[in-house]
């Protein structure tokens, strides 16, 4: 007999602390899915939803792609975890985030993004020797302790230590300084008084761990001005950018190379995969290659790992697929639809994202920083996604998470979404 959801997740409380393996996976309705294919998700209770979280937009293709599924399966025929030397399937890889990431000529696979951001932050503080890292207030780059802090802050702990967790040694945190996206003197300013002490700085180069703050053009470019000036290096986290926004990354968008490139999420369609790539003579830094920079990591390259990511980058790459032009297509489409209704209704409202990501913020004018986004209304966004949500359209009712299309969504998905959107919008507004 099949269980029900609600069983489901009572006895996952008996094991799981909270119940669920990732906090934010609590927010909003408790949730228990028993199938996933394409676009959809199907509940224990039989509820198929049209899924626009995308596992925190790790899904690409859609759910259960079969050429991915495809090529896992074949990677369990022989050769499975080896723990020396390496792998085709691990050159493969290599061989091909080199030729779609313009920043990277050599990288290395880890297990999460988490440990793709540590690598590249413990590699710029190995290579520079020096102490500080800069990153932006909003920007989230995993839960290592190094960039564990100024998320999503509330007003009254922006320009404060801002901590994501209890149990972070203040040294840790205090290495690390912040300034505000698109604000290049905030950045000069930490360089004044932190000179020749700061090893990178490293950015979102959209940062949709706020939603869509879309970067200015000049900001991106006097990044890579001043961290050149100054000898630090430059790190783009890409890790939801990354294949999502281009097969190169949002790099590939704006022209910008880095010094180092983080990526994960999407790069395997949901099979854990991330890595970090950049500058041959920085990569070189690593013990593999004999320099003094730490690299381990048990699972690193596994079969699966690889032979997902393949598959996914072959996909997301290829030209006759289309990949980019189809999921911009539909985002398009989603954010037009969503602009018409807003206005329409006269709802204040700010619809934006790129490409395949969506967000509608509840503030009647373009957020350029974070600090803009404290105008955002809290409460009517995460009422939208939650009652969305309760039509069958799962959007993640945390305040400022964005949407993520797949190329499994059609564009009888996007209507159908804009048409439960009016009704859910009419709705707040009376
Ligand atoms: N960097 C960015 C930009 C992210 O959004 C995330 C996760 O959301 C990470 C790093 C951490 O990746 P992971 O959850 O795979 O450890």
């Amino acid at each position: 007999m099949p269980r029900t959801a609600a069983a489901l997740i009572s006895e996952a409380k008996e094991f799981i602390p909270g119940g669920v393996n990732s906090a934010t996976r609590n927010f909003g309705a408790p949730y228990a899915f028993r199938d996933s294919q394409g676009a959809y998700l199907t509940d224990y209770d039989g509820r198929r939803y049209v899924d626009y979280h995308a596992a925190f937009g790790a899904i690409l293709l859609g759910h259960s792609d079969e050429r991915v599924t495809a090529a896992v399966t074949q990677s369990l025929n022989g050769l499975d975890l080896v723990g020396l030397g390496v792998s085709e399937l691990e050159v493969e890889v290599a061989r091909m985030v080199a030729k779609l990431i313009p920043s990277v000529e050599k990288s290395v696979t880890t297990m999460s993004g988490t440990e793709a951001t540590m690598q590249a932050v413990r590699l710029a503080r190995g290579v520079t020797g020096r102490k500080y890292l800069l990153k932006f207030q909003g920007c989230f780059h995993g839960w290592g302790d190094a960039v564990a802090r100024n998320v999503a802050s509330p007003a009254d702990r922006i320009g404060t230590v801002d901590p994501l967790s209890t149990g972070i040694l203040e040294d840790a945190l205090g290495s690390t300084l912040v300034a505000d996206f698109n604000d290049l003197d905030s950045v000069r300013a930490l360089y004044e008084r932190y000179p020749d002490q700061i090893a990178a700085i490293i950015l979102e180069p959209v940062p949709h761990n706020v939603g869509a703050l879309l970067p200015d053009q000049s900001f991106l470019e006097g990044l890579r001005e001043i961290t050149k000036a100054e000898g630090s290096i430059l790190i783009f986290d890409e890790v939801i950018t990354g294949f999502r926004h281009a097969p190169g990354g949002y790099q590939e968008l704006c022209g910008i190379t880095p010094d180092l490139t983080s990526y994960g999420k999407s790069m395997g369609n949901g099979f854990a995969v991330a890595g970090l790539g950049g500058r041959a003579d920085l990569m070189d830094n690593f013990s593999s290659a004999g320099g003094g920079v730490m690299l381990a990591g048990t699972f690193n390259g596994g079969p699966v790992s690889m032979a997902a990511a393949i598959a996914t980058m072959t996909v997301a790459s290829d030209p006759e697929v289309g990949m980019h032009e189809y999921t911009g297509r539909l985002g398009a489409r989603m954010r037009d639809g969503l602009r018409d209704i807003t206005t329409e209704l006269g709802i204040a409202a700010h619809v934006t994202g790129l490409g395949s990501v969506f967000i509608c913020y509840f503030m009647d004018r373009e957020p350029k920083s974070y600090n803009d986004l404290l105008e955002n209304n809290d409460v009517a966004y995460a009422t939208f996604h939650r009652r969305m949500t309760d039509r069958g359209f799962v959007m993640y009712p945390m305040t400022l998470k964005r949407n993520h299309i797949s190329l499994a969504h059609t564009e009888a998905d996007i209507d159908l979404t804009l048409e439960a959107a009016r009704e859910v919008l009419q709705e707040m507004k009376s």
